[in-house]
């Protein structure tokens, strides 16, 4: 019998782990990534937070919430067993007002319901232990939220795994016992497909016929760096409590591996999927942007939100005196810009922000496996989103 034939688009850490979860189940098949990049881990992976989410935010039931738990547990062995650093240095979730304990007591309940473990309510003075420097009237302390470097976790998946650099799919012929990725650099075939291109999700899912939507709208995230002399206001990760309506976590402070202190991201509408620097602009991205019907709602209901954003994008001063609530102490020369990220996010066309992780199938024989959804915690999620994923994979071949 001939050899099966999986193939993943994306070498980033969802697609390097989902093409390792593969090979692990089907050592007897081949398994090809391909990544229109010269190196692996170029896009959401490289240009994160790093942090190891612990699970408590995302609604009881939810996939985030089942496998940012189980990612966690496996991101951190797989840490163990491949000699990369992983630091538990714990996180606080601050209430920087008594209007926003009700917020922090529905984080609380939800990370209990997650099973969260050691979760702790924190009084002003027990804050102070924690983050001398840390301003509030509650916070929740999460022990075993981490950080890692992702960049890493990524290189030490592909290094176990056939990738194809600089292979850039354009195209998806789907046929009935067949598909074939195609692209300037040639072709692969394959038996079963999972697309995972994170900025390119919706493109690359049209191009093998889930054009249903979501569409990705890209959020910019910028980030300013501690100088060394004031990292001494941090000791571990300092976040506040977040917007309930907007699916990004509000700006916080971020201990690397290496020993930097980051503060942000904010979340403002990038003019490039795939660009890092303010000035980027690419217009097939912000074309694609307005045409979507789901942007302009999407406009309509967060434009308050939106706006709060983009006021603390535009100087460092309105930036940092965001995180001054968090922690007083910061002035605007205690920081310099540090590199920023693009997320990924998906919005339906009635102009809801996708919040779950949302997985599509296409092509004839449900073929082709589609991550339409995979912002944070999608890192600390990776290893157990593979295993979903090639779960779905195995019920599809075996139904055949
Ligand atoms: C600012 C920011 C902060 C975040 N913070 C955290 C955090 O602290 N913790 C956490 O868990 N998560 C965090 N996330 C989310 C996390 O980074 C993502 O969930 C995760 O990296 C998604 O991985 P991915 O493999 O799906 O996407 P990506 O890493 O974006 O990889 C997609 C890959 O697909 C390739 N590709 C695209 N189109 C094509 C094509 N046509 N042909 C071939 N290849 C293609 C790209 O080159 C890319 O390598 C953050 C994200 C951002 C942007």
């Amino acid at each position: 019998m001939d050899r099966e034939r999986y193939a993943v688009v994306g070498a980033g850490i969802v697609g390097l782990a989902t093409a390792r979860e593969i090979f692990r189940r089907r050592p007897e098949a081949t398994v090809t990534v391909v990544d229109k990049e010269g190196s692996v881990a170029c896009h959401q992976t490289s240009h994160n937070s790093g942090v190891v989410h612990s699970g408590i935010y995302y609604q009881p039931g939810s996939l985030k919430a089942r496998l940012c738990v189980e990612g966690r547990g496996l991101l951190k062995e797989f840490c163990a067993s491949h000699g990369l650093a992983y630091e538990e240095c714990g996180k606080v979730v601050v209430a920087r007002s008594e209007a926003e304990v009700p917020a922090l007591r529905q984080i609380e309940a939800r990370g209990a319901a997650n099973g969260v473990r050691a979760l702790r309510w924190l009084g002003p003075e027990e804050l102070a232990e924690i983050e001398p420097h840390a301003a509030g009237v509650a916070a929740l302390h999460s022990p075993s939220t981490a950080i890692v470097d992702f960049t890493g976790v990524a290189v030490a998946l592909a290094s176990e795994l056939d990738v194809r650099l600089g292979f850039e799919v354009t195209s998806i012929r789907s046929g009935p016992s067949e598909v074939v990725l195609c692209g300037p650099a040639g072709e692969v075939a394959a038996d079963w497909v999972v697309v995972c291109a994170g900025l390119q999700s919706d493109r690359v899912a049209r191009m093998a016929g889930d054009g249903a939507g979501p569409a990705i709208v890209p959020f910019r995230g910028e980030y300013w760096r501690l100088v060394p002399e004031r990292s001494h206001l941090v000791r571990g990760l300092i976040y506040p409590v977040p917007d309930p309506e907007y699916p990004f976590l509000g700006v916080h402070f971020t201990p690397r591996i290496g020993g930097a202190v980051d503060l942000g991201p904010n979340a403002v509408l990038a003019l490039s999927r795939e660009g890092y620097r303010r000035s980027d602009l690419v217009l097939t991205d912000v074309a694609a942007t307005l045409a979507w019907p789901g942007f302009r709602a999407m406009a309509r209901r967060h434009w308050k939100a939106g706006l709060r954003e983009m006021h603390g994008s535009l100087s460092k001063k309105a930036f940092v005196s965001e995180a001054q609530r968090l922690v007083p102490e910061l002035t605007p020369n205690d920081v310099v810009s540090a590199p920023a990220g693009v997320r990924a996010q998906a919005v339906d066309s009635d102009g809801t922000l996708v919040d779950d992780f949302r997985i599509g199938r296409a092509g004839p024989r449900g073929a082709v496996m589609t991550v339409r959804n995979a912002p944070s915690p999608g890192a600390t999620s990776s290893l157990a989103i593979a295993a979903y994923l090639a779960d779905e994979v195995a019920a599809a071949r075996d139904a055949q």
